[in-house]
């Protein structure tokens, strides 16, 4: 049984408090226990961050970038390791986990140009002899707040570029599943990162509250489900902080009837089952516009019948169980309410064989196996509410218009997709719709690490997108200089606003 502690000044630091268990989602066995931070522990990091700032602050930008290429050498080193810690507590398969982990990798590779990212202006003579420059400089100590279904991804979205830009960051990761953040603390290490500019704290609510409210966290980025998202972002800017917060999604790809209906299907399937639901770029719902409905769903269900269900360490699986009984269990609820709501069941996953021996159901752990719900009411709460799970539903739809509408009407605007081969709907598509992340025939449109990651709506509190350049934005604050070196004719006292000269 492992037991996972805090990582705090570069040295793992039990408290020695509270714990909770951790699964193994393939067997529903428990595989070990993971600290839950006291507000002591999370001071201790605070402490040990704030401590290590000013140096940190004061290391040259090629210093920084040279850790950076260091640290992204050990990641890539490591993405075997890293992805089998994460298949082996959150369930994804093995290539799904090494997906993450290149992707996180890439925000590494994207703070690596961090010299060139802190460049500011200089407008030389913007009055008579007057020059003006603007710089960005780094916040202070800075925390991130991450989900569990991307253990290495999303903290990775953040950190890479918070310290680029001269921060130290306290990481609390999800609970669930968070052993990659000691491998990767111990990654920054051997990088050679100052003891203290990366801490991790493991924990819940009490860690979460910790570091909203004290005094010396000056901003928090934070991921997960929207009702925390929204709790978190109320309560950090309450108490003075900078705050990101990323809430959940419920992801819309509109099928016009001029799509390519294999390539929707194998997209569908895909963006749909992929780590089984469990992305929040997942699609979950298709819009199929009149009269392609029965066609595309049949072309779905021959293909959902293909796939193999099973242990994430197994190279043949496909697809992986479910995070925890619990959160299975609310999944497969939604089963039963879409029938009730007066769906048609097409495909049940709690009937799906894992790995070709017994049914979901029947099988210890925590599994679903892909699930299809047909004619789903668009009013239903299947439509409206986030599933986070393999459960996709396909509602039918009478025109591009009556699509749209039901997109832009949603509670959240993480990602959606549209397919056709009309460029100019495609166009209007990407005009008309309400969500922060847009697909063009690409079902989960993740954008590069150059790019932000953010939605609309109740997918993000705040103003500010992570990584990126907003990233950098979000991590550091502006400030312009005006400065005149004196000459003879400074001109004496003047009590008037100043004014271009
Ligand atoms: P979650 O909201 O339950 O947990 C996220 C983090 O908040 C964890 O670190 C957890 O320990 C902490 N937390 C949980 N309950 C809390 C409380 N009451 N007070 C303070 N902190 C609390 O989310 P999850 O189940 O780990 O992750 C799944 C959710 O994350 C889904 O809704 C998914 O859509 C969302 N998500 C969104 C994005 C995005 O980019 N928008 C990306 C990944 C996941």
């Amino acid at each position: 049984m492992k037991h996972v502690n805090h990582w705090i000044n570069g040295n793992l630091v039990s408290g020695g408090g509270r714990t909770s268990e951790i699964f193994n989602p393939a067997t529903g066995e428990v595989s070990g226990t993971v600290e839950l931070a006291s507000v002591e522990d999370v001071d201790a990091a605070v402490e040990a961050a704030r401590a290590a700032f000013p140096a940190w602050r004061d290391a040259s930008l090629v210093k920084r970038a040279q850790i950076l290429f260091r640290f992204r050498d050990l990641m890539d080193r490591h993405r075997d390791e890293l992805a089998a810690l994460i298949s082996a507590e959150h369930g994804k398969v093995h290539s799904d986990a090494l997906g993450e982990v290149a992707r996180g990798i890439e925000v590494a590779e994207f703070a690596c140009g961090i010299p060139h990212l802190l460049k500011g202006g200089f407008s030389e003579n913007v009055s008579t002899r007057v020059d003006s420059y603007s710089i960005r400089q780094p916040l202070g100590v800075v925390a991130g707040i991450t989900p569990f279904n991307f253990p290495a991804m999303v903290p990775m979205w953040m950190f890479p570029v918070a310290i680029a830009c001269g921060n130290t960051f306290i990481l609390k990761p999800s609970e669930r599943d968070p052993s990659a953040s000691l491998l990767i603390a111990s990654l920054w290490q051997q990088a050679g990162l100052p003891d203290g500019v990366f801490n991790v704290v493991q924990g819940d609510k009490v860690a979460v509250d910790r570091l909203l409210e004290h005094p010396s966290v000056t901003a928090v980025s934070f991921v997960g489900s929207t009702p925390i998202a929204r709790y978190v972002y109320e309560t950090g800017t309450a108490h003075g902080k900078r705050v990101q917060a990323l809430g959940g999604a419920k992801n819309h790809m509109l099928v016009l009837p001029d799509a390519d209906l294999d390539l929707v299907a194998d997209s569908a399937v895909s963006a749909g089952f992929g780590s089984a639901g469990e992305r929040c770029m997942a699609i979950s719902v298709l819009l199929a516009v009149d009269p392609i409905g029965d066609e595309l769903v049949d072309k779905i269900v021959e293909r959902v019948g293909r796939l193999t269900i099973g242990p994430g360490d197994d190279p043949a699986s496909e697809m992986g169980p479910l995070v925890t009984k619990v959160h299975r269990d609310k999944v497969a609820s939604y089963i039963d309410l879409g029938l009730e709501e007066g769906a048609k069941l097409v495909v049940d996953g709690r009937e799906t064989p894992i790995h070709g021996g017994t049914t979901a159901a029947e099988t210890p752990g925590f599994w679903l196996g892909p699930t299809v719900l047909d004619h789903v009411p668009a009013n239903s709460r299947v439509h409206r509410e986030e599933i986070f799970g393999p459960v996709l539903s396909i509602v039918r739809v009478k025109s591009y218009e009556e699509g749209l509408e039901l997109i832009n009407t949603g509670e959240y605007g993480n990602g959606t997709a549209i397919f056709t081969n009309d460029g100019g709907a495609a166009r209007r598509f990407q005009n008309e719709v309400e969500v922060g992340m847009v697909g063009i025939n690409v079902p989960i449109p993740v954008p590069m690490a150059f790019y932000s990651f953010g939605g609309w709506k109740a997918s993000l509190f705040g103003d500010t997108h992570v990584h990126g350049t907003e990233g950098v934005h979000f991590y550091t604050r502006g400030k312009v200089v005006t400065s005149r070196w004196l000459d003879p004719s400074h001109g004496g006292v003047n009590l008037g606003f100043p004014t271009n000269k």
